[in-house]
């Protein structure tokens, strides 16, 4: 096995810089050049992870394999990748904290005072190297999230000094900066960006390369001035500029030879370039899509991050059908019987998506019932297929306020309840079913179709389901159970073969798509919202 050489990305100025866009579009450079790497998140927040976080507050909750609810970053580093993530791929300060305050309560400090230096930042960089110690990669990138400056983050800087100091020539550190355009004076401003690079300094960090976000061309005026002042290399500042797609962004670095100077900061000379040809058909592609399909998203949020894979993988599978995508974000509590025609008609397809909690879910279920009469193609994915079970189960099976027990607890016909091992649970952290599950399809339904073969897995993230002394009664008026899980019997596809295309799943498809291999659900989706519209 390799010593794999650690690439560690910060951020200045201000927050929403896109890292993590940047930490994934290193790594597919990388990959691009055949070298094996993984990327992790260290997120300087107390929470032990996203997963009790409102979406307002950080976005969608990423779900990895194994079972970890995680920074919405991990999905961009899956999708840029391929590669897949696990639980040691995003650590917090809450993780590092309860680590070693249980370390401490048994004792293994053995009598000495526990302090954030050295017991916290000797933790910080154990988590830091533990992916390189057992896996074999030739590159480890390791983004620090927050802004530099922020009180939180101090612990994780110290642990990038010390083991930069330690790891010599293999740690090399890449720092993303803002360069703000002062409209009144007509000049990019450069000062922000020497602020926060002197504020690292005064931690001891020199960055080695310095990537600056901006909305608009730097020249290389700026990019020099910066360099000058700030003692990095002239050809080691690059500029990322804001671009119609975040997957043109490998493609911008390539151009400015970001991967081609990290490695000559590691020593490693390279007079090739990276091997992007599937990366820039997939962009030509886009480009070349005319025709355009129009997908209403119903769910409780109008925020894009809220619903990030979901919009990905949309975009992804719109792509490989030559397609532009419009989508449209529905707030269901909005919705009624009387309006839902003027939110729904002009829609080529809607998705139903996930969520926790009752608000919105009886528009989820007009949403539902109006798109199966009208056949309008349709993915209910988690809440959203539990809202399609509802609807069909009142209105075609007449189960009067028939509900899931999440939202009614003593409804009289509780076609989605709790899981039997989900019902002494009293902690709502990491408590729900999470990560991959296998799944058994029905050859000859639209879910067999989509996947081309028997036996999947996808991740999981909720409690309740289907409730099975239902099913014979779905499955004779029409709605089809047609993935089943193995081993537990749970119920995971609905679908209701008389409808062009209605899928509802339990589990989230949207967490495996990636730019090069897109969910075969989402394709097979867009692919019928276009045969429908022909
Ligand atoms: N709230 C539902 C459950 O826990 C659905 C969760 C989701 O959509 N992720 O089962």
């Amino acid at each position: 096995m390799n010593q794999p050489k650690y690439i560690f990305i910060t951020g200045g100025v201000v927050s929403s810089l896109g890292k993590g866009i940047i930490a994934a579009s290193i790594g597919r450079l990388l990959l691009a050049r055949g070298y094996k790497i993984t990327i992790q998140k260290f997120d300087p927040y107390i929470n032990i992870d996203p997963g009790t976080l409102n979406p307002y507050e950080h976005g969608e909750c990423y779900v990895t394999t194994d079972g970890c609810e995680t920074d919405l970053d991990l999905g961009h580093y899956e999708r840029f990748t391929d590669i897949r993530t696990t639980s040691a791929n995003n650590v917090t300060t809450g993780k590092i904290y309860k680590t070693v305050i249980e370390r401490e309560r048994k004792g293994e400090y053995l009598g000495r005072t526990v302090q954030v230096v050295p017991h916290i930042t000797d933790e910080i960089k154990r988590r830091m190297l533990q992916l390189g110690a057992v896996g074999d990669y030739d590159f480890i990138i390791t983004e620090i999230g927050g802004t530099v400056g922020d009180i939180e983050g101090l612990p994780f800087l110290e642990a990038i000094r010390q083991l930069k100091w330690e790891l010599g020539e293999n740690a090399v550190c890449v720092h993303l900066t803002y360069v703000p355009y002062i409209a009144a004076a007509g000049e990019l401003k450069s000062k922000p960006t020497q602020h926060s690079v002197r504020e690292l300094q005064g931690l001891g960090l020199q960055p080695d390369v310095l990537v600056l976000r901006s909305d608009r061309e730097l020249g290389r005026g700026v990019l020099d001035k910066v360099g000058h002042f700030c003692n990095v290399e002239k050809d080691c500042v690059v500029q990322s500029i804001d671009l119609p797609t975040i997957y043109e962004v490998p493609i911008k670095m390539a151009e400015q030879n970001l991967d081609a100077v990290i490695l000559r900061k590691f020593g490693i000379v390279c007079d090739t370039e990276p091997n992007l040809g599937e990366w820039k058909n997939f962009i030509c592609r886009r480009e070349q899509a005319s025709k355009e399909i129009s997908i209403a998203l119903v769910g409780k949020y109008d925020l894009q991050d809220a619903y990030k894979s979901i919009l990905e993988c949309l975009s992804q599978a719109a792509t490989y059908n030559d397609r532009k995508i419009k989508t449209h974000f529905i707030q269901s509590e909005n919705l009624t019987r009387s309006n839902i025609e003027d939110y729904l008609s002009t829609m080529d397809g809607v998705v139903i998506c996930p969520g926790f909690g009752q608000r919105g879910t009886e528009g989820k279920i007009i949403a539902a019932e109006y798109c199966r009469t009208r056949d309008i193609p349709t993915l209910g994915i988690c809440l959203g297929m539990q809202m399609m079970v509802i609807e069909f189960a009142r209105n075609v099976l007449g189960l009067n306020n028939a509900n899931s027990r999440e939202m009614n607890p003593s409804t009289p016909y509780n076609v989605i309840d709790l899981m039997e091992e989900q019902k002494s649970i009293t902690q709502m952290g990491g408590t729900m079913r999470l990560g991959a599950y296998s799944c058994v399809l029905s050859i000859g339904s639209k879910a067999y179709e989509a996947y081309c073969k028997t036996n999947i897995q996808e991740r999981h993230r909720h409690r309740y389901e289907f409730s099975s002394p239902y099913r014979q009664q779905f499955e004779e008026a029409g709605m089809l159970c047609t993935g089943i899980n193995p081993e537990s019997g749970l119920v995971e596809i609905v679908e209701i073969p008389a409808c062009h295309w209605y899928v509802g799943v339990q589990f989230h498809p949207e967490y495996t798509g990636t730019v090069l291999n897109p969910n075969p659900l989402f394709m097979a989706f867009v692919k019928n919202v276009i045969s429908k519209q022909e």
